[in-house]
C-alpha cells in the first residue's frame, strides 16, 4: 500500500486472452483467468507476502497529507453501498438493495487491498444453492421463482481490516475471595419446640490489587462493509483466512468490490474495542480470586499494523411487494442464509388442510 499512495488515477487492468485476445475473467473452477471466448486458461502469478503487515499511524498520517488517487464507484442511495466495478461490469441496480437509484462517482481512495480469498464457489454453483434454498421456503409464493432473475445473483469481494498489535497494560482490581463460616441459628420444629440448628455461610472478603498484562494480537478481523450489509453478512461469516492470498487485479475481474465503508481509523477504533474486551477477560483470568472486578485499566497499545482484505460473497437482492429480500452465499465456504416472503394464502391454505385432516381423522375416532 505505501506504494499505491500516489495522487493518480487508477487504471483498472483488462485482462486479454493471450491466445485470441479476448477478455478473460477469474475463474473460480481453476482459480485462473479464463477466456470468454476460447476458454483458455492463463494462470495467475501466485506471490506470498502475506507476511508483510503495514504501519497503521504512517498510513494514517499519508492519508491525512491528502496524498490520494481516485477510484470509479457506484454510489447506492437506498442503502449508502459503494462497489467498485471493473471494466465489465455496468451497475444498473445496487447488488445489496436491488434499487436502481445508483450514481456513478469519483471518490479518493487510499488503501488498497492487499489480501484476497479469491471465490471458490462458481456462478453455476451458486444458482444451483439459491435453486436448492427456495425449494424448502415452502411457505414462498410459487410466483418468486419465475419472477426472481437469476441474473441478479452478484459475486462481490467484501472489505475488511485485519489489526495486529502488541498490548501493555496496568491494572487496578478489587478483588473478591470467599470463604465460609458455621453459623448457628433457631428455628422452630414440628412439635413447636424451639431447636438450635448450624448452616454454612459463604461470605467473601475484599482486596485491591495492582499488576500488569500483556498480550499479542495477531488478525483481529473487522467489518469495513456497509451498515446495513454486516448483520447480513455476518449470517455467512466464518471465512477461513488460510485461504488468503496476495491481492491481484486478476481474481476481482468478472467480479465487484465494496468500497470500504469503515475507514481505517474508524475500524482500529472498533478492534481497540475487542482488544479491550480480550484484554479484560485475560486479566480477570489472570488475576486469582472469586470475584475480580476491574476498577482502572489503562493499556498502551505499540507495533500496531494493519492489512486490508478482500472476502468474497455471491448476494441476490429481489424486491417481492415493495420490499427487499436479501439471499447470500458465503464465496469461500458455500454457507448460505437469506430471507423470503412468505405467502399468506398458501400459509392459511396449510392450516386449514390440517385442520380438515383432523376433523376427518375426529370423525373416523368417532365412527369406531
Ligand atoms: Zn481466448
Ligand atoms: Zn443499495
Amino acid at each position: 500500500m505505501p506504494h499505491e499512495l500516489h495522487a493518480e488515477e487508477k487504471q483498472t487492468t483488462i485482462f486479454q486472452c493471450a491466445s485470441c485476445g479476448g477478455s478473460a475473467l477469474f475463474d473460480p473452477e481453476s482459480q485462473q483467468l479464463k477466456c470468454q471466448f476460447c476458454e483458455s486458461l492463463t494462470p495467475i502469478e501466485r506471490t506470498d507476502e502475506q507476511h508483510i503487515e503495514y504501519p497503521l499511524w504512517e498510513t494514517l498520517a499519508t492519508y491525512e497529507r491528502g496524498e490520494r488517487e481516485t477510484t470509479r464507484i457506484f454510489h447506492c442511495d437506498n442503502c449508502g453501498a459503494e462497489t467498485v466495478l471493473d471494466p465489465y461490469n455496468i451497475a444498473d441496480f445496487c447488488s445489496f438493495c436491488g434499487s436502481s437509484h445508483i450514481e456513478e462517482q469519483n471518490v479518493e481512495e487510499v488503501i488498497t487491498p492487499s489480501l484476497v480469498v479469491p471465490f471458490q464457489v462458481t456462478h453455476q454453483q451458486a444458482i444451483q444453492k439459491f435453486r436448492e434454498w427456495m425449494k424448502k421456503r415452502y411457505f414462498a409464493p410459487s410466483k418468486l421463482m419465475q419472477l426472481h432473475q437469476m441474473d441478479k445473483l452478484t459475486g462481490i469481494y467484501i472489505p475488511y481490516w485485519t489489526f495486529d498489535a502488541d498490548t501493555f497494560s496496568k491494572y487496578t482490581v478489587n478483588v473478591g475471595t470467599h470463604y465460609y463460616v458455621t453459623e448457628t441459628y433457631t428455628y422452630t420444629d414440628g412439635d413447636g419446640k424451639t431447636q438450635v440448628g448450624t448452616r454454612t455461610v459463604q461470605k467473601t472478603r475484599w482486596h485491591i490489587e495492582s499488576g500488569t498484562y500483556t498480550e499479542w494480537f495477531d488478525d483481529i478481523l473487522v467489518q469495513a462493509t456497509h451498515q446495513t450489509a454486516k448483520a447480513l453478512i455476518r449470517k455467512v461469516e466464518p471465512f477461513h483466512l488460510g485461504g488468503l492470498t496476495d491481492y491481484k487485479d486478476e481474481y476481482i475481474s468478472g467480479f465487484l468490490a465494496e468500497r470500504y465503508a469503515v475507514g481505517l481509523d474508524d475500524g482500529w477504533s472498533i478492534a481497540t474495542q475487542a482488544m479491550d474486551r480480550a484484554i479484560r477477560s485475560g486479566i480477570e483470568y489472570q488475576v486469582n480470586g472469586d470475584i475480580v472486578q476491574i476498577m482502572k485499566l489503562k493499556t498502551e497499545y505499540s507495533d500496531e499494523t494493519f492489512k486490508h482484505l478482500l472476502l468474497p460473497i455471491w448476494l441476490s437482492s429481489f424486491r417481492f411487494k415493495d420490499k427487499t429480500y436479501q439471499f447470500i452465499i458465503n464465496g469461500q465456504t458455500g454457507k448460505v442464509s437469506g430471507q423470503a416472503p412468505i405467502s399468506w394464502v398458501k400459509v392459511l391454505l396449510t392450516t386449514l388442510g390440517i385442520a380438515f385432516v383432523a376433523f376427518l381423522f375426529y370423525m373416523y375416532m368417532e365412527m369406531q
